[in-house]
């Protein structure tokens, strides 16, 4: 096992006005599970592909354990790649998959036959050995796809969106099992996906990405409670957080009749740039309704334009009077909506449950 570590690292396109990864800086702890995640064009697979040595790097170093690999072949750094297609031979049984890398590499068959079974029983493969991949379900080709990375017993695992082939639920059983293996085996795992909710539930950390530049490092936790920036704030966390561009005053903002002090490291930091307004994110669960009987207390007042039940939880899309115009807002109820289209709701939000960013920069303010 080992660490991994980008410096600088930058791959550039020709014809692309900037770089496809810009100076990327990202150590990854040995047996970390680091999920790379972004919109799409946003540099995951290019950053992922030069640690595989399959995409040149144009300037900067990666480093795996204290190895510089940054110019070595693919079959040199001790890596094993789970690809989105699998890339299965069609011709070859589950158990030939499995080992071609091994017996390539000329380990004796009995040693190869060992370490398949052991990566079947692991993957709850062992019925499947002798089938080839068309008589194979979806969820089984991946986990062979997982398995042929796993016999090699490599130094980092390298997946890119394993599991985007696959239908809802399966992805959902198969992102568990994926990272309760990946703690089993503790070999360190770099992971892309473009969904949040992946990225979330199966990373020890993540790296957010955005136009080729790294936005922002940590656990699942930090990133949600204290995003770098609007970016961040209104990837990680579905819905999305809803942001407003809200003149400052003097202790804090007006959401219409609600007002929200601030913080004073945020006025500090918003006064030292200067600046007229701030953008304030609340995360739709941060709101609470005030009951219809209360018409005292001061509060966001929002008409409801459409209502989303899950059954566990229901989402009101409403708009609001704020910051001069209307704007669209999401509010999540715990349980079932008893709003229809049309209603009018109020709103308050607690003072330290908002985010607070600048609003030239989108950069977080405390
Ligand atoms: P997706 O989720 O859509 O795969 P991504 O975040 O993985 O996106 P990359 O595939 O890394 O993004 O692509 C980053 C940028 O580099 C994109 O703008 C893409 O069009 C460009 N790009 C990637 N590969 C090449 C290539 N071989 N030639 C030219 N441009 C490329």
């Amino acid at each position: 096992m080992a660490s991994v570590t980008f410096e600088k690292a930058t791959r550039r396109f020709a014809g692309m006005e900037r770089p496809a990864v810009s100076d990327l800086d990202l150590h990854i702890a040995d047996g970390e599970f680091m999920v790379l995640v972004g919109p799409s064009g946003c540099g995951k697979s290019t950053s992922l592909r030069m640690l595989a040595g399959l995409e040149d790097v144009d300037s900067g170093t990666i480093r795996i354990g204290e190895r510089d690999v940054t110019h070595l072949p693919p079959k040199d750094r001790d890596i094993a790649m789970v690809f989105q297609n699998y890339a299965l031979y069609p011709h070859m049984t589950t158990a030939d998959n499995m080992g071609f890398a091994l017996k390539i590499a000329r380990m004796p068959k009995p040693r190869v036959r060992e370490r398949v079974q052991e990566a079947a029983a692991i993957l709850d493969l062992q019925e499947y050995l002798d089938r080839k991949p068309k008589s194979l379900s979806g969820g089984q080709r991946q986990r062979v796809a997982m398995g042929r990375a796993i016999v090699r017993e490599p130094r980092v695992f390298l997946m890119d969106e394993p599991l985007s082939n696959l239908d809802a639920k399966l992805r959902v059983q198969t992102r568990t099992q994926i990272a309760v293996l990946q703690r089993r085996l503790g070999t360190t795992t770099v992971y892309v996906t473009h969904d949040q909710v992946e990225a979330m539930t199966m990373g020890d950390r993540l790296a957010v990405l955005k136009d080729g530049v790294l936005q922002q490092v940590g656990t699942p936790k930090e990133v949600f409670e204290r995003p770098a920036n609007t970016f961040v704030g209104g990837f990680i966390g579905s819905p999305a957080m809803n942001l407003f561009r809200l003149p400052l005053t003097s202790d804090g903002v007006r959401l219409d009749g609600l007002t929200v002090p601030l913080p004073r490291d945020v006025l500090r930091s918003a006064s030292a740039e200067d600046a007229t307004e701030i953008a304030l994110g609340v995360r739709p669960e941060q709101f609470r309704i005030l009951s219809p009987e209360d018409d005292r207390t001061p509060a966001l007042d929002l008409v409801v334009d459409a209502v989303e039940d899950t059954g566990s939880v229901a989402y009101l899309h409403a708009s609001a009077r704020v910051g001069g115009g209307s704007a669209p807002i999401v509010v999540r109820l715990p349980g079932r909506a008893t709003q229809g289209k049309g209603a009018r709701v109020r709103v308050v939000v607690r003072a330290d449950a908002v985010h607070c960013f600048s609003a030239t920069t989108g950069l977080r303010l405390d």
